[in-house]
């Protein structure tokens, strides 16, 4: 008789950056909640970078934050560097990216854990999901104990059937000398789910007090920089540098002389990696015109002297490694704290899920994070807080909470796992989003801390304070809209300092911030110069400037996305039969069975799904409405 350790409404199998948010959104929505991961000291541990953000992934950052996550709040409590990157291009492209401290990530976003009403931590290895009449009921683990749930989330990372491959050597193991998750697997196979495998990888790691620094290029922080969450008032702290050095021909010699000992090369690796996070050895073959790679050598913490070796993630032998490494300007005496290493794991083929992240096939069973054949924190962390609300959802019988296309890079990210699928890890870009203007970091609260607020996640501290952000910036376009100036001698010096055109006749403050060489910043020089009072407010200032000096092309965009969101508003009723529909190709008949579209919207996203199919759908929902035989 199995012993019943515990009852709960949602159970997250996995404590990294997907499970953490899931785990919190549940609680937060009133779930009783069981967090079960294999070693309590790995909460949000980061295997791989010492960084949060980037482009596309600083905008998920703000997303999580804006509906009321974690990962914002806790990269600002624990971060050693911030810039803000690709400031010489468009807003839509602006992204924040932090240099995080690992180990003190880990250790807030834990003290959160533990502090959370109606969330319970477990070290725990869960084997079997238990399902009764196509419905989650419990999960089994190691040991044979029982956890009856309503729902689980699986959000088991890179360690479903791990294997660490460094060279000619390779064993079971989770990242970072871990155990890999064995068993859960076989059970999720035998569900009727369907499994895949992938890969990736990460650089060796080297002792700071070893490294020249005089031969590498140092990379500041921001002086002023910009936060993660929206709630993050200051958080000054005296920034680390990153380091940035190069690869060169001996380091490629070394790599090309030992490819018969690579691998990757060897056919040791059987799982799909990473296309735009390619090891060296891919890089030195793939673009073998170039004489030399970037790596930067970021800090892993402010108390440790283990140094990430950026842009050299590799799974060649030990002894290769060391031998390349001493081939970088300021590594040449470096010593390998840990080598590289490739993992290999088991990943869910993402278009047996639903837009809420639940499983299509059995009810209660979500799934989040690299499981899904993403790959990043962050992707991570998006998909967790959304599997966390809607298993909190599905446990309350609410409808699930879906955010598409034109509301966040969270919705493109799941749109294009549930309805693509993927063949690689699949890692974001502001590419993949069609309407990325509308998408920006500087926005997310505007696009989405309303819905946050509205399914309960989103704190009412939280909600205020972004209610006075947004009465700010409306009355300061009014301000704008409002204040003429006339052409005084004052203002004229400061358009002339700005390299702007005089004006002769009464002007407005947002016809001058329309100009391109006018910034937010001239406007208030401006105010000023015409001795008018209009406090600056700078916190609103980008959003301000982007809304005007854009005002055309969000415009435009606008227009886009309601015609997008017609798509997306024609639902097809789940019990459609494909199969015997008339007019449909068979490839059409055969793709649509299969991811079974909520919208004929998604439908049009489905690969081999055709104009002329999508004319066929929309004809017989037509017929239905009207009550005629399809
Ligand atoms: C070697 C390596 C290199 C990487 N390189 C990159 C990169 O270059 N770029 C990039 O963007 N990302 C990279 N990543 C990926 C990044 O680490 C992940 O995307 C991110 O950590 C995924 O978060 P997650 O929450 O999905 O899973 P993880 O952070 O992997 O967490 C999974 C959690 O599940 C727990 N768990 C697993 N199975 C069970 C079980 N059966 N029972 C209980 N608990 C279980 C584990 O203990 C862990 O807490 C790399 C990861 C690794 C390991």
């Amino acid at each position: 008789m199995s012993f019943l350790a515990g009852e709960y409404d949602v159970l997250i199998i996995g404590a990294g950056h997907s499970g953490c948010e899931a785990a919190l959104a549940a609680a937060r929505l009133g779930c009783r909640t069981l967090i079960a991961t294999i070693n309590l000291e790995n909460i949000a541990l980061m295997p791989c970078n010492p960084a949060v953000g980037g482009p596309a992934k600083g905008h998920l950052v703000r997303e999580i934050d804006a509906l009321g996550g974690e990962m914002g709040k806790n990269i600002d409590k624990a971060y050693l560097q911030i810039r803000l990157l690709n400031t010489g291009k468009g807003p839509a492209v602006h992204a924040l990216r932090a240099q995080a401290d690992k180990k003190l990530y880990q250790a807030e976003m834990r003290r959160v854990l533990e502090q959370q009403e109606s969330l319970t931590l477990r070290q725990t290895s869960i084997d079997e999901i238990l399902v009764e009449d196509g419905r989650v009921a419990g999960v089994r683990n190691k040991s044979g104990l029982i956890f009856k749930t309503k729902a689980v989330i699986i959000t088991t990372g890179t360690y479903l059937e791990g294997r660490i491959i460094i060279g000619d050597v390779h064993y079971s193991g989770g990242p970072n000398g871990q155990l890999a998750a064995r068993g859960l697997s076989e059970s999720l196979r035998r569900l009727g789910i369907e499994l895949g495998r992938f890969k990736t990888g990460t650089p060796p790691r080297v002792d700071r007090q070893t490294v020249d620094f005089d031969k590498t290029i140092i990379q500041p922080g921001d002086a002023e920089p910009k936060f993660f969450s929206f709630s993050t008032a200051a958080a000054a702290v005296e920034q680390l540098p990153c380091w940035l050095t190069y690869t060169n021909e001996a380091t490629h010699r070394i790599i090309r002389s030992n490819l018969h000992r690579a691998p990757l090369y060897t056919g040791e690796i059987k799982g799909v990696g990473p296309r735009y996070c390619p090891s060296i050895e891919d890089k030195v073959v793939r673009f073998a015109e170039k004489p030399s790679h970037q790596i930067f050598l970021e800090p892993e913490g402010r108390n440790l002297d283990e140094m990430y070796v950026s842009g050299l993630a590799t799974s060649l032998p030990e002894d290769v490694q060391v031998e390349m490494l001493r081939t970088i300007p300021g590594l040449e005496k470096a010593e390998m704290l840990r080598p590289g290493y490739a993992i290999e794991y088991d990943y869910v083929i993402p278009t047996q899920l639903k837009p809420s992240l639940e499983m299509k096939r059995i009810r209660g069973l979500f799934a989040a994070g690299q499981v899904n054949g993403t790959s990043g924190y962050e992707e991570a962390a998006g998909q967790g807080i959304m599997a966390g609300i809607n298993a909190a959802r599905y446990v309350q019988g609410k409808e699930p909470f879906i955010l598409d296309r034109s509301d966040a890079y969270i919705g493109v990210l799941i749109d294009d796992l549930v309805t693509k699928g993927t063949n690689e890890p699949y890692r974001l870009m502001t590419a993949r989003a069609e309407y990325r203007l509308m998408l920006r970091q500087d926005n997310a609260d505007a696009r989405l801390t309303e819905k946050g607020y509205q399914i309960g996640l989103v704190t009412e501290p939280d909600y205020q304070r972004f209610l006075r952000k947004q009465a700010a910036i409306a009355a300061e376009l009014q301000r704008l809209a409002e204040t003429t100036l006339s052409p005084g001698e004052k203002v004229q010096a400061v358009l002339e300092k700005y390299g702007s055109a005089p004006f002769n006749t009464g002007i407005t403050l947002l016809s001058l911030l329309r100009r391109p060489e006018i910034d937010y910043a001239a406007v208030q020089e401006i105010t000023a110069a015409a001795g008018l009072t209009g406090s600056p407010m700078y916190d609103v200032g980008e959003e301000v400037a982007v809304r005007v000096k854009y005002a055309g092309y969000i415009d435009k965009q606008t227009v886009q996305i309601e015609k997008y969101r017609r798509m997306e508003n024609k639902l097809l009723p789940e019990d459609i039969d494909y199969a015997t529909m008339r007019g449909l190709s068979s490839e059409a008949k055969q793709k649509l069975e299969k991811i079974r579209p909520i919208s004929v919207g998604q439908a049009t996203r489905i690969s081999g799904v055709s104009p002329a199919d999508i004319s066929v759908l929309l004809i017989q929902l037509e017929q239905r409405r009207h009550g005629k035989p399809a």
